[in-house]
């Protein structure tokens, strides 16, 4: 069990001590959040570390999970993909079966806290059983480009929570609610950022027959198409021409994601008669994940769009040199040339790569470049801080004695 006082080491007393007096306005306070998927991406990644450190900092929080099926998801993706700006079809009976799905979680669900924490699309609706009480929606998806009819039929929600929130400036928009930029974070002492020894690492090489006599190359995502796995298998080809390598895919499912095997098996087929191409469906295994980033030479994140792209704040925390689609959150992460390598198409990509593979120091300075932005930006300890302050600013009246 980690305490919130293991993480001075990394981050300093007085950030600690700073989040101890902020939580003792909280005490009184209690805290719901709900999302659709208890495990798989990065919704799920960063509660399942935020909510038992709250609870420890003393401001009771809990989480739920609300309930659908495959039509039920398979509506959510699309919208999913559609606020993300991908044309998608989308008629009459998909916001019916939304509606419907959502009438069903509403009737079931308590929402007596005295804040409702209410993430992405999936459970929006909920907001319809709102009493006296602060409810929060967190859109962790990159909606500076949405589909406009999806969009204006979330916002018939949205405009009655209290607060909205967004992971950069360029994802809000106009609304008539506030908004809160809050960017998300990751735990430098969980199983899947902590350090590991060489010889964890190599048990997890092991296990998956990864042998490490080439340079390794890794994307870890969700089988998903906007994480782009055909792409990075172009990549991967381009650079094998000049430089022996070899490339890592993993990848888990994630239930509010029916789209996921059908990715996966299209990206078996497509990689099937390459002995160099090693494609893992993990199935959620935060130590092996762990090790895979710690083991590769180099992290690709080869996204079409990217809410902000915890996979390479994971990869940088580990001073892996990143190179990565300038899309989304992910340009808060990198700068180009200095804390990994940004590009736009899949020649950038393989540019980029081979630029590093074959200038390992240069690699390894961006690497250590990223790691420290991510110390200074991007872990749990700032996250906390901006939650409890968000959560404190929604009994805000003006009056600092108020508070
Ligand atoms: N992840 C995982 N297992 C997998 C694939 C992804 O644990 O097989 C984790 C990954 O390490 C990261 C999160 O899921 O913590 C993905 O978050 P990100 O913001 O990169 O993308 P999302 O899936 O939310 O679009």
């Amino acid at each position: 069990m980690i305490k919130i006082d293991d993480y001075i080491p990394v981050v300093g007393q007085a950030v600690i001590d700073d989040l101890k007096r902020v939580s003792e306005k909280l005490k009184d306070k209690k805290i719901k959040n709900i999302n659709s998927t208890p495990v798989g991406g990065g919704v799920a990644e960063i509660l399942s570390r935020l909510v038992p450190l709250l609870n420890e900092l003393g401001v009771l929080t809990y989480w739920d999970v609300i309930k659908g099926g495959k039509s039920f998801f398979e509506v959510t993706k699309k919208f999913h993909n559609a606020i993300h700006g991908k044309k998608e079809e989308i008629n009459k009976k998909d916001f019916e079966i939304f509606l419907e799905v959502s009438e069903e979680n509403i009737s079931q669900m308590l929402v007596d806290e005295d804040i409702i924490f209410i993430h992405d699309p999936q459970p929006i609706a909920l907001i319809k059983k709102k009493k006296d009480n602060r409810w929060i929606w967190r859109c962790h998806i990159d909606a500076s480009n949405p589909d406009k009819k999806v969009w204006n039929f979330l916002k018939k929600f949205i405009i009655n929570y209290d607060a909205a929130v967004f992971s950069a400036p360029a994802f809000s928009s106009p609304l008539p609610i506030r908004q809160f930029l809050i960017s998300p974070s990751i735990d430098p002492l969980s199983d899947k950022n902590r350090e590991l020894s060489k010889e964890e690492i190599n048990a997890v090489l092991k296990k998956y027959g990864i042998l490490k006599d080439k340079p390794l190359i890794t994307q870890i995502s969700r089988f998903d198409r906007l994480k782009d796995p055909i792409g990075v298998i172009e990549v991967y080809k381009k650079v094998k021409k000049n430089i022996d390598c070899r490339l890592l895919l993993a990848g888990g499912t994630a239930v509010d994601d029916p789209e996921g095997m059908e990715v996966y098996n299209e990206v078996l087929e497509k990689t099937k008669h390459d002995k160099d191409i090693i494609v893992l469906n993990m199935q959620h295994n935060d130590l092996e994940i762990n090790a895979l980033q710690r083991a590769s030479d180099i992290i690709l994140q080869k996204s079409i769009k990217e809410g902000f792209g915890l996979t390479v704040t994971e990869a940088l925390w580990k001073a892996k040199p990143v190179v990565a689609s300038n899309v989304g959150g992910i340009s808060l992460q990198i700068t180009h040339k200095y804390s990994g390598l940004l590009c736009y198409s899949i020649d950038g990509a393989a540019f980029a790569v081979k630029q590093i593979l074959n200038n390992p120091k240069y690699g390894e300075k961006l690497g250590q470049n990223g790691r420290e932005h991510v110390r200074n930006n991007f872990l749990i300890t700032r996250h906390l801080k901006e939650y409890m302050l968000l959560f404190l600013s929604l009994y805000y009246k003006g009056d600092i004695n108020n508070i």
